[in-house]
């Protein structure tokens, strides 16, 4: 028999506002429509494995791993959308209409008009560094992502960080810990006003977290370049999720759209360059874009040398397509809420478990402070690569060492550098693991964080590269 029914009940509650309506929760703004299987693996298998990979996660073969968190860089999921482009790319040699797809779509987001393809972000910077960065040179900037330091310095020419003080601190909570401070950049270019060819501005900021620089701060930087008569230009491979924060956290933006905030952010810039494998989500591309003629047709001659003509430069037609169907996808707010609420929601995790780790949480992945997760281990044992093993040991997840080993050694005193953070990073990458996933890499770190007081060894170095000894590097366990 059921229940009579309280109606009468319910229209009380009406009446008297007391129903509760239940809030419904957060939930991806996509389904799924394909599916690559993943393998979980026992602990024994993966002692074998790392140490066969002399504990160096990128010596793993990627099938030994279960949550791979390396990085967010073209490791993201393509919608059918991007597939139904990739079925109808042009690839006529010169010309292709996949090339105009992509050079529209990035006019109509960014503004500048001048865009030269190239194989990834790092070859974007090549072709227009060799026309801009002389020996002696000085670029300013916030926290210059690697690359783009490599390419600076590779021409004897000096990258200057000017990130503002506060993204030091890794349990202070500032909305826009990427920021440029300004009293720093007008510092250099008082100092080294002929010898600077411009500033240039990571958004978000990789290398502090994937920390945000507000619209001011952008104008801002505007507004003394201007003062000194310099260009400015934005490392922009994550220019989306920076407009996502501005319209989370800065004043007057709560009620534009992200293509509105992403238009104004550059008219801040002469120009960018872009690694199309984070906020395009493509598994590989990039590509250079400005305003200035005078750029565009030196850089032309670079990018034709070594990424290939000037309508595709490195990239297939069908990559083009997907690369323009991917920006325009992933400058709407849904799928931007959707990343942005996952990297938010491991963070809650790790605070529940009390794990620390750089605060706020950024736009694409959560650092670790691994200091503070195994407090026993000696820097000179490095703590932040003896967590990345032990976080795969406990369940195969592979994070990433962005710490003292990847500090390399000072070049004159062949010193091991123990200056900056030791942190283990968990890149999210794009559209590819659920929340259930998220709960498996906190619970991990909360088995890991819980032993702690067992782990009281680290490794030590058996074999190393003169620099960027972290992909080859080979290790012992102590
Ligand atoms: C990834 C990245 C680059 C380099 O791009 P690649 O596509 O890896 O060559 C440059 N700058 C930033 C901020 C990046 O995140």
């Amino acid at each position: 028999m059921h229940k009579p029914f309280k109606k009468k009940k319910i229209i009380e509650n009406i009446l008297t506002n007391t129903l509760r309506i239940m809030e419904l929760p957060f939930a991806e703004s996509w389904k799924i429509k394909m599916v690559e299987p993943i393998r979980k693996s026992t602990r024994a298998e993966r002692e074998a494995w790392i140490k066969e990979a002399h504990y160096n996660v990128f010596q793993l073969k990627a099938d030994q791993v279960y949550i791979d968190l390396l990085t967010d860089s073209g490791t993201g999921s393509m919608s059918d959308r991007q597939w139904a482009g990739m079925m109808v790319g042009d690839e006529s040699y010169a010309g292709a209409e996949s090339f105009f797809n992509m050079k529209n779509m990035i006019t109509a987001i960014t503004g500048f008009k001048h865009i030269l393809p190239t194989h990834q972000g790092r070859a974007a910077e090549n072709v227009l560094f060799s026309c801009l960065v002389k020996e002696g040179d000085f670029v300013p900037g916030n926290s210059h992502f690697d690359t783009t330091k490599g390419h600076i310095e590779s021409r004897k020419a000096f990258a200057i960080d000017c990130t503002i003080d506060e993204a030091k601190d890794t349990q202070l909570e500032v909305p826009f810990k990427g920021n440029v401070d300004p009293k720093k950049l007008e510092k250099v270019l008082t100092e080294h006003a002929d010898k600077i060819p411009f500033v240039i501005v990571t958004i978000t900021n990789n290398t502090a977290g994937g920390q945000p620089v507000s619209m001011q701060n952008l104008k801002e930087v505007r507004e003394i370049a201007n003062r000194f008569g310099k260009y400015v230009l934005f490392d922009a491979a994550r220019f989306a999720e920076n407009a996502y924060f501005i319209k989370l956290r800065e004043k007057g933006y709560e009620n534009k759209t992200i293509k509105e905030i992403c238009k104004e952010m550059f008219t801040y810039a002469d120009g960018m360059t872009m690694s199309a494998k984070k906020d395009a989500i493509v598994n590989m591309g990039g590509f250079m874009a400005t305003n200035i003629e005078k750029w565009y047709e030196e850089a032309k001659i670079k990018g034709i040398i070594y990424e290939g003509y000037v309508t595709y430069g490195g990239m297939s037609g069908r990559d083009m397509n997907a690369l323009a169907i991917g920006l325009d996808e992933n400058t709407e707010f849904d799928n931007l809420d959707t990343r942005i609420k996952q990297v938010a929601y491991l963070a809650k995790k790790l605070d529940e478990y009390g794990i620390y780790y750089q605060r706020p949480a950024g736009g694409h992945a959560i650092f670790v402070d691994a200091t503070k997760v195994l407090p026993f281990v000696k820097k000179e044992e490095f703590p932040a690569q003896t967590l990345t093993i032990e976080l795969y040991l406990e369940a195969g997840i592979r994070g990433c060492e962005i710490g003292y080993l990847l500090a390399d050694r000072d070049p004159i005193t062949r010193e091991n550098r123990f200056s900056g953070l030791d942190l283990l990073r968990l890149a999210i990458p794009r559209r590819v693991y659920t929340n259930n996933h998220m709960d498996v890499i906190a619970a991990a770190l909360k088995n890991v964080y819980d032993r702690r007081e067992t782990i009281t060894r680290g490794v030590k170095i058996a074999w190393e590269a003169e620099i960027m000894r972290h992909f080859t590097v080979k290790l012992k366990r102590l």
